[in-house]
C-alpha cells in the first residue's frame, strides 16, 4: 500500500487563482494568505507547494524563521510560483520592495521596514495587505486615511511579519489565539471583491511620493532623517520628507544651511594632554562638549535658577529625608548619561579625556547614533552608497580639514537636540521617582529619543557647489521652552 504524504497530494493537485485578485503592492503576506484561503490550504502546504528545493525536501515541517521570510522570499521557488498562481509573484514583489528601498542612499529593510506584521482594520478585513503597511515612513493607511495597527484586537499579541510567524498550524487570515481578521461575508464574495481594483486615498502621501521625478528621487536620496528614533506617533514622516524635496515650506518650518566650501580655514584648539590631532576630531569633541556645556549652563542659570542650591545638596549626598527636588534629580541624572558617569546620578564633575584615536562624539550612550549620522552623510560625500557599515575607525573615513567645518555644524545641531530631549525624559522620570527616591545607576529608564524632534538633513555630495541643510519642524528653543518650571520641589515654599 502506497501512502500518500502530504507532500506528494500537492504535487498534483490544481489549485484556484486568478491574477486580478492581487493588486499593486499588495504584499508577499497577503498574496500568500488568499492562496491558502480560496484553497484551504494550510502554512506547511503552501511551504511544499511553492518552496525551493531544500524546502520542499523536508521530512518534517519545521521551518526557521528565516524560511518564512516575506522581504525578499528566499525559501519561495520563482518557477513554481509562476506555475500555480500564473504570475511570478516573487519578482513582482521583489521588485516593488526595491523601489521604495531605492529612495535611501543606503538601503536596509531594518531602517525602512518593520520586522512585526502592522496592518488596517478595513483593508484586511477584505482580506487585503500592502507593503506600504510595512513602510516606516507612513503611519496612516493610504488607501482609507486609518491608524495602523500591530495588535490582534482579540489576545492583543503582536506578530512577527513572517509567513511562518509563531505557528505554521493557524489557517489563513487567523491569529493565533483563532481571531479571524477577514470579515466572513467575503467567503461568498472575494472573487467580485478581490476582483476591484482598490485606489489610494487623495490625501495618501504615498501618491506624491510614487510620482517624484528623477531628481527629485536625487534629492531624497542625499537626504537623512533619525532612523533611530521611533517614528510611529508621526502622522506620516515621508510628508515631511517629501516637503524637503519639493521645497515647500510650511511655517513652522526651519532650514540652516552651511556651505561645506566656505569656512574651510579651522582653528584647531590642541588640548591639554593630547599631542596632536592629525584628523582634526578632536576639535570635533570640543566643540560637541561646548555645547554640551552651554546648555548645561542655561539650565542652571535660566530654568531652574532657583534649585541651585538643591543641585549643590544632591552633589554633595546632603539629601533630605522628604524625597529629592525633580529638577536636582533629573539634572544629575542627565548630566550623568551624557558624560558617561557611573552610577548615572553621580555628578563628579566634567569629563576631561577625549579619544584622540577615534570619533569620539562626547556623549558614549549617543556615540552609535551620531556616528550613523556620519557614515550616512560620508557616504553621501563620497558616493560610497553601499559600504558597509565599519566600526574600525582607522579603516573607514575620517574626519579631516575637508569636511571639518561641515561636520561640527552637522554634529553640533542635532546634538543641541539629543541634549534637550534626554533632559525632557529625565524631568519626566523625576515626576514620579524623585519623591521616592529610586536612583538609577546604569539602565536608562526611557525610550532615549521619544522626545526628539524630526530633523532632516540634505547633504551634498563632493561634486556639488551647493549648500548643506538643515530642516527642523520645531525649533529648539521651543523645546528648550517647553521644559515644565513649575514641579514641586520638597526643598522650597512656593
Ligand atoms: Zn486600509
Ligand atoms: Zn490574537
Ligand atoms: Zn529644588
Amino acid at each position: 500500500m502506497k501512502v500518500y504524504s502530504e507532500k506528494d497530494i500537492n504535487l498534483q493537485k490544481k489549485y484556484t487563482w486568478d491574477s486580478r485578485w492581487v493588486q499593486p503592492y499588495e504584499s508577499a503576506w497577503s498574496i500568500f494568505n488568499k492562496f491558502m484561503y480560496v484553497n484551504s490550504m494550510s502554512r506547511n502546504q503552501v511551504m511544499y507547494t511553492l518552496g525551493v528545493r531544500s524546502v520542499r525536501n523536508k521530512q518534517t515541517a519545521s521551518w526557521s524563521k528565516s524560511e518564512g521570510d516575506l522581504y525578499f522570499l528566499e525559501s519561495f521557488d520563482p518557477t513554481l510560483i509562476q506555475t500555480h498562481l500564473g504570475t511570478n509573484y516573487k519578482k513582482l514583489v521583489n521588485a516593488e520592495l526595491c523601489y521604495l528601498l531605492a529612495v535611501l542612499y543606503k538601503p536596509s529593510i531594518e531602517n525602512l521596514f518593520f520586522s512585526n506584521f502592522r496592518y488596517c482594520h478595513q483593508c484586511l478585513s477584505q482580506g487585503f495587505h500592502s507593503i506600504f503597511h510595512q513602510f516606516k515612513l507612513i503611519n496612516l493607511c493610504p488607501y482609507h486615511d486609518s491608524v495602523l495597527s500591530f495588535i490582534c484586537p482579540s489576545c492583543s499579541r503582536v506578530s512577527e511579519y513572517n509567513f511562518l510567524n509563531n505557528s505554521s498550524k493557524v489557517s489563513a487570515y487567523t491569529c493565533i489565539c483563532g481571531h479571524q481578521y477577514i470579515s466572513k461575508a467575503i467567503l461568498y464574495e472575494f472573487p467580485k471583491r478581490w476582483s476591484q481594483p482598490i485606489s489610494l486615498s487623495n490625501k495618501s502621501s504615498i501618491n506624491k511620493f510614487l510620482t517624484l521625478s528623477s531628481e527629485e528621487i536625487t534629492r531624497l536620496r542625499h537626504m537623512s532623517y533619525p532612523v533611530y528614533r521611533d517614528l510611529t506617533p508621526l502622522a506620516n514622516p515621508i510628508e515631511l520628507l517629501i516637503d524637503v524635496v519639493k521645497k515647500q515650506y510650511s511655517e513652522n518650518h526651519i532650514i540652516f544651511q552651511h556651505n561645506p566650501k566656505k569656512n574651510s580655514t579651522i582653528n584647531i584648539h590642541r588640548p591639554l594632554g593630547v599631542s596632536k590631532d592629525t584628523l582634526g576630531n578632536v576639535s570635533l569633541t570640543l566643540s560637541l562638549r561646548s555645547t554640551y556645556k552651554s546648555i548645561s549652563r542655561h539650565l542652571r542659570h535660566k530654568y531652574f535658577k532657583k534649585h541651585k542650591q538643591c543641585i549643590a545638596n544632591f552633589r554633595l549626598n546632603r539629601y533630605e529625608n522628604n524625597g529629592y527636588c525633580p529638577y536636582a534629580y533629573a539634572f544629575a541624572h542627565w548630566t550623568g548619561q551624557i558624560e558617561g558617569n557611573y552610577p548615572l546620578f553621580e555628578m563628579r564633575g566634567n569629563r576631561k579625556t577625549i579619544n584622540a584615536d577615534m570619533l569620539d562624539f562626547f556623549s558614549p550612550k549617543d556615540q552609535l547614533n551620531l556616528e550613523s549620522i556620519f557614515n550616512d552623510w560620508i557616504d553621501i560625500k563620497y558616493d560610497k552608497k553601499r559600504i558597509p557599515h565599519s566600526y574600525n575607525y582607522k579603516n573607514s573615513f575620517s574626519i579631516n580639514l575637508d569636511n571639518l567645518s561641515t561636520s561640527k555644524w552637522v554634529f553640533n545641531k542635532v546634538y543641541a537636540y539629543m541634549l534637550v530631549s534626554h533632559f525632557h525624559n529625565w524631568l519626566e522620570v523625576a515626576k514620579i521617582e524623585a519623591r521616592k527616591e529610586v536612583l538609577y545607576t546604569y539602565q536608562i529608564p526611557f525610550v532615549k529619543y521619544s522626545k526628539m524632534p524630526f530633523y532632516s538633513y540634505v547633504f551634498t555630495d563632493h561634486r556639488s557647489r551647493s549648500n548643506c541643510e538643515f530642516h527642523l519642524w520645531s525649533d529648539v528653543n521651543i523645546l528648550l521652552k517647553s521644559i515644565p518650571n513649575n514641579l514641586e520641589c520638597p526643598h522650597q515654599i512656593s
